[in-house]
């Protein structure tokens, strides 16, 4: 029989959890227990320190040939709001983080019907140019596929391609949730879940890094969410490509299933997503609070929930933002030390890949 002290055995010995274990946990009404068990495991692998980037967000356009239901950002060309940024205005973006101290440009943006595939390379190249330091994060699984048709190039063309004008690395969006029921009411016309993977094994085999997400709090199960990380977890044993799992509280706003009336996910359910997530993914060296999502407060007590990242101070997100996040749109460097003492931890700035800069 599953209880919380046979799942904790199991970890204390180092053992992998099953997905059966993950969906009792997740059932579990003592978020407490599950809390301190996902902050041992954190604690075997990461101490006390909890790390964060100097970054910038640029989500280059928000015209979108998709329309996904949780969505809130996207608008055809001829919608009020719709805007394309260009390449001097890429430039300017660049230029001012950079000046700021970010080593980070993170670039995600709608699937544009009329762009030219070099307006993606030009815009790697743009950033670049500012600075061959700034480490470009940019592109989701999603929009990788849509590049390749663009391109009529093979998905390695292109990842090759745009390797070569500066690419670093990609973020993890895109992946919702990957249970084709869910799936199929989120976001019909994106690629498939086995599709995102797909994508991301060859990132992977491309020597490329990659982050991974999960949009909770929605129309999803237990079992749904269990599945995603299955799927990942499987993914991750064979590429060893993911740095880390970020799990993005949905929004409610401004999008058909906020009309649904769906409230996103509380405290309870956000803080134990994180810790299940930490205990189960025992291949992800990191588990991400996304503060724009979560809200700083949440964020925050998440460190104790078996969390060792916080993302950056990201300076203009419209995503989330779009969707109704009411976190501020840029946190500075010295707001998120003091964020992650007062949780009783040791900051550490980070670059893209993980390697430490600095520790507070
Ligand atoms: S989530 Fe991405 S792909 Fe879907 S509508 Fe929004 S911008 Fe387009």
């Amino acid at each position: 029989m599953i209880t919380l002290a046979s799942i904790s055995e199991k970890v204390h010995a180092g053992e992998r959890i099953t997905d059966e274990e993950a969906l009792f946990l997740f059932e579990s009404r003592d978020l407490i227990a599950v809390g301190e068990l996902a902050a041992a495991v954190n604690r075997r692998r990461n101490g006390d320190r909890v790390f964060f980037n100097v970054n910038r967000h640029i989500n280059h356009t928000n015209i979108c040939v998709n329309r996904c239901s949780f969505c809130a950002f996207y608008r055809t060309a001829d919608q009020p709001g719709a805007y394309l940024y260009d390449l001097e205005e890429i430039r300017n973006r660049a230029t001012e983080a950079h000046a700021q101290g970010a080593t980070e440009i993170h670039i995600v943006g709608g699937l544009h019907p009329d762009l030219p595939f070099d307006f993606y390379l030009e815009m790697l190249r743009t950033v670049k140019e500012v600075s061959p330091d700034l480490h470009v994060k940019a592109f989701t699984a999603v929009e990788i596929e849509y590049l390749s048709k663009l391109a009529g190039l093979s998905v390695a063309g292109t990842l090759a391609a745009l390797q070569e004008a500066g690419l670093g690395s990609l973020p993890g969006g895109g992946a919702e949730i990957f249970a084709p029921a869910v799936r199929n009411r989120l976001c019909p016309e994106k690629i498939s879940g086995e599709r995102w993977l797909a994508v991301m094994e060859e990132v992977h085999g491309a020597g490329l890094k990659s982050n991974a997400t999960m949009l909770f709090g929605h129309i999803e199960s237990h079992a749904d969410r269990v599945d995603h990380m299955h799927r990942l977890r499987e993914l991750q044993d064979r590429t060893g490509g993911f740095q880390v799992f970020i799990p993005l509280a949905f929004q409610k706003e401004n999008n058909p299933l906020g009309h649904l009336k769906r409230p996103g996910p509380g405290g309870v359910d956000a803080l134990k997503t994180l810790a299940v997530a930490r205990i189960y993914l025992d291949n992800f060296a990191n588990i991400k609070a996304y503060w724009v999502m979560l809200g700083l407060k949440t964020a925050q007590v998440a460190l104790s929930f078996g969390v060792n990242d916080l993302d950056g101070t990201v300076v203009e997100e419209k995503i989330g933002h779009d969707a109704g996040a009411a976190t501020p749109q840029t946190m500075g460097r010295d707001d998120i030390v003091a964020l992650i003492r007062k949780a009783g931890r040791v900051p550490v700035e980070r670059d893209t890949l993980y390697n430490e800069l600095r520790v507070y």
